[in-house]
């Protein structure tokens, strides 16, 4: 049997933890506390707010013009837009940053089997997810031919890229904005190490990039929204991850029968997902990479997306089923604290 005294396990629980999260303590304090920065603003349809330590404060227009810059080029609903001007045209060139971002969300749109597919916007926009004021109750539920005609044209795989020229069929529209907060969160957490920032965090609506760890030395907390009322499932520790969380407990409406219907689309059937989770978080190192699968593996379900993280392995994740399990993977629950009040049965998915 191990035996040990207290002092010597608790020694072992910390050194787990700083080896776990990254985070080098507080052992050796800068001689001056680092100057806090934050920003917050409205983009992207969402509120966001920076916070960092260390730098200077020019960084903070740097961020927001970051974002309002990636937003002016990808926006869909800003019709001065390049994708819209693509969504319109069927060609445009893109900025490298458009064109990168591009590029890996086509590959993420292969690697999910078209779960995630960035042509599935006609759809999203027949249910009314993007106009300012959709249609309530039933009458928002698109025609049954309606859909069957717009899913004629989804097809992520007729997209080409060449260059920084992106072409597109004839009738194919997209929509970034599956990914579109995860890669600017990741393209963020480069421009502050760049300059030296070795400690921030970024929310980016639900979406929380962690640059460094807090600093104090201990790893970012990040709490993960419960997905059927106010209140937490948990709290992730986390240092240089991105955090994303996809639900569809944020946009969705009833209809006249009482049925949910939320904003994350099976491109298979042209209907809000409906796979048994309510919500999906990803924690990994590629922002972009989270954003995508956090939308992609709430499409593909409970069964599909345990999967997918086994034959894969580079992320970690905590998905919530609708019928009340809470399924990690064994890295995350390594950095999982569960709510007081959790009400899930936690299930953590076998290493093998
Ligand atoms: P949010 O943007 O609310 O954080 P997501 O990252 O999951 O949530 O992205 C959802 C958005 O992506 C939708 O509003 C819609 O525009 C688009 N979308 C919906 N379903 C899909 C899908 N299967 N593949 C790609 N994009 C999708
Ligand atoms: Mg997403």
């Amino acid at each position: 049997m191990l035996r040990t005294t207290k002092p010597a396990f608790y020694i072992l629980c910390l050194l787990t933890a700083l080896l776990l999260t990254g985070c080098g303590g507080s052992s050796t304090p800068s001689p001056e506390p680092a100057a806090e920065h934050s920003v917050e603003f409205f983009a992207m349809d969402t509120y966001m707010s920076f916070r960092f330590y260390g730098g200077d404060a020019s960084m903070e227009k740097q961020l927001s013009s970051f974002v309002t810059d990636m937003e002016k080029e990808l926006s869909v609903v800003r019709e001065d837009s390049a994708v819209s001007e693509l969504n319109r045209s069927g060609s445009v060139q893109l900025s490298d940053a458009g064109a990168d971002l591009l590029r890996q969300t086509l590959s993420l749109c292969a690697e999910t089997d078209g779960a995630l597919d960035i042509s599935v916007y006609p759809v999203v926009r027949a249910w009314g997810f993007t106009s300012a004021k959709p249609a309530e109750g039933s009458s928002r539920i698109p025609a049954r031919d309606t859909l069957a005609a717009l899913l004629e044209k989804v097809d992520y795989r007729q997209i080409r890229l060449e260059g920084n020229r992106v072409f597109l069929p004839e009738g194919m529209e997209i929509d970034l904005g599956a990914v579109a907060k995860g890669y600017a969160g990741g393209a963020m957490a480069v421009m502050l190490k760049d300059a030296g920032v070795e400690s921030a965090l970024l929310a980016l609506g639900g979406n929380i990039q962690a640059v460094g760890c807090k600093p104090d030395g201990s790893p970012w907390r990040v709490g993960i929204q419960s997905p059927d009322k106010d209140g937490l499932l948990g709290v992730l520790s986390v240092s240089d991850r991105a955090v994303v969380t996809s639900g569809g407990y944020e946009r969705f409406f009833a209809d006249d029968d009482g049925n949910i219907w939320w904003h994350i689309m099976d491109p298979g059937t042209g209907f809000p997902a409906k796979s048994g989770l309510l919500s999906v978080t990803i924690t990994g190192e590629n922002g972009l990479a989270c954003d995508a699968l956090s939308t992609a593996l709430f499409v593909m379900g409970p069964d599909d997306a345990v999967r997918y993280w086994q034959s894969h392995r580079d992320f970690e994740m905590v998905l919530a089923t609708e019928d009340g399990r809470l399924l990690l993977t064994p890295g995350a629950a390594e950095i999982f604290e569960p709510d007081e009040n959790l009400s899930y049965t936690v299930e953590v998915i076998r290493n093998d």
